[in-house]
């Protein structure tokens, strides 16, 4: 066992965070408070190699490691935690489904638009009724000729994306599940009244009416929900990274803070209520990553992590906005306004409690694997078309 990073790893820190601070501190608060993704960061994330960087080379990536996604979020986070999104989503999450289950015409016409930093992609996959308890999702994919055509509706995701995954039903049950790709400007795609997430961020529902899916774009037919959701493991792992490094950021721009601040005559880290603040959050984050850290690297080594990754995101996602909202207490005022960045991170680490797999829904995961058995959500009676 060894709890340091090796020296690839912090050459690799080292030079992720020579990039961030050079090219990315400076526009930091305007980025933050900017409504739309960091298209440019993305770019220039892309060209050098930090896009895809647990995907293979032969499909655009750069052969990385999950360990390496996760250092890679959290150097860039210091300087600009905007800018980490286009880490998070140029490395886990749909893109991630899309080069693991997607051929290789997939792949040229999706994931490689991506790995450029030329477009966003996200999930669609909650529904008006169908949040927590995915598997009740109803929108259609009913056979036409070779393709399908889609009917229903999603809300939660991001309405300036280009690409969306989207789930659909092809039958009932969780066996009917699977997933098409789509483009915004597809005929009868439609986005609802645009709304915004207490992070600022947009989200609005979408709606398929009639929309025609090729063959060439369904992802995965039938029965490709569970093949889908056995690689939230490692997707788990880029939601806690942010969570964590959110916390980190407000927890250095705090200290600072406490060292010269001063109130009653002397800085604020010599009053003892604040120091125990600081000594509570250190330890919260100092635990969240290495229960992370154990995450990233076991799952690495393909070793099941279903345990580890449950525990690693509910540490994160807690430890996160917990210390982001301690740190901004220690800031007094200063903390809750839009000229610093803390209080744009407590609102933005508050939203992973809830994506991602609720702080709930990681409770119910782990119960199951503490008592090694199933426990259904649902009423007995519904029991039998449970996932
Ligand atoms: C910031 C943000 C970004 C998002 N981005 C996307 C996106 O890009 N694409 C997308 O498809 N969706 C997205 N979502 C939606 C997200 O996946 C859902 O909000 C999440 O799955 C919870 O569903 P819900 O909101 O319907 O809450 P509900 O499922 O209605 O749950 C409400 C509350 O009840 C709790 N709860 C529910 N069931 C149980 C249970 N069995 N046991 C204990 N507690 C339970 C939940 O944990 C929660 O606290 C996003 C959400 C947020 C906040």
């Amino acid at each position: 066992m060894d709890f340091n990073l090796t020296d690839d790893q912090r050459q690799f820190c080292d030079m992720v965070a020579t990039f961030a601070r050079k090219e990315l501190a400076e526009g930091a608060t305007a980025r933050a408070h900017a409504p739309t993704f960091p298209h440019d960061v993305a770019k220039r994330m892309a060209q050098i190699g930090l896009l895809g960087i647990t995907l293979p080379e032969a499909d655009g990536g750069t052969g990385g490691t999950l360990m390496d996604a996760v250092l890679a979020i959290e150097q860039v986070a210091r300087f600009c935690p905007r800018s980490a999104d286009a880490i998070a989503e140029g490395n886990f999450g749909a893109i991630r489904v899309l080069a693991h289950f997607g051929n290789e015409d997939q792949k040229r016409r999706f994931l490689a638009p991506l790995l450029k930093g030329e477009e966003v992609i996200v999930v669609a996959m909650t529904e008006p009724d169908a949040g927590s308890a995915v598997t009740d999702l109803k929108t259609a994919a009913t056979p036409d000729g070779k393709g399908f055509r889609v009917n229903g509706s999603k809300v939660f995701p991001n309405p300036f994306a280009d690409q969306y995954l989207v789930y659909v039903r092809y039958g009932p049950g969780v066996d009917g599940i699977g997933s098409v790709m789509m483009r915004r400007d597809a005929k009868g795609f439609s986005i609802g009244k645009p709304s915004k997430f207490m992070s600022g961020a947009n989200w609005a529902p979408i709606f398929f009416d009639n929309v025609y899916v090729p063959p060439e774009d369904v992802l995965l037919p039938a029965g490709g929900f569970k093949k889908q959701i056995a690689g939230f493991n490692a997707e788990r792992i880029g939601n806690a990274t942010r969570s964590l490094a959110y916390g980190q950021y407000c927890y250095d721009v705090a200290r600072e803070y406490a060292k010269t601040r001063k109130q009653f005559g002397r800085p604020l880290c010599e009053f003892q209520g604040l120091q125990w603040k600081f000594a509570d959050m250190q330890v919260k984050l100092e635990a969240a990553r290495l229960l992370l850290y154990r995450a990233a690297t076991n799952a690495d080594r393909g070793l099941p992590a279903a345990d580890e990754t449950t525990v690693a995101k509910l540490m994160c996602n807690q430890a996160g906005f917990e210390v982001a909202n301690e740190a901004m207490q220690a800031m007094g005022g200063l903390g809750y306004t839009e000229e610093s960045l803390v209080e744009y991170c407590v609102r933005r680490s508050r939203g992973w409690m809830i994506a991602g797999g609720s702080i709930e829904m990681m409770k119910n995961r782990l119960a199951e694997i503490i008592f090694e058995r199933r426990f259904s959500q649902r009423p007995p009676r519904a029991e039998k078309r449970d996932s």
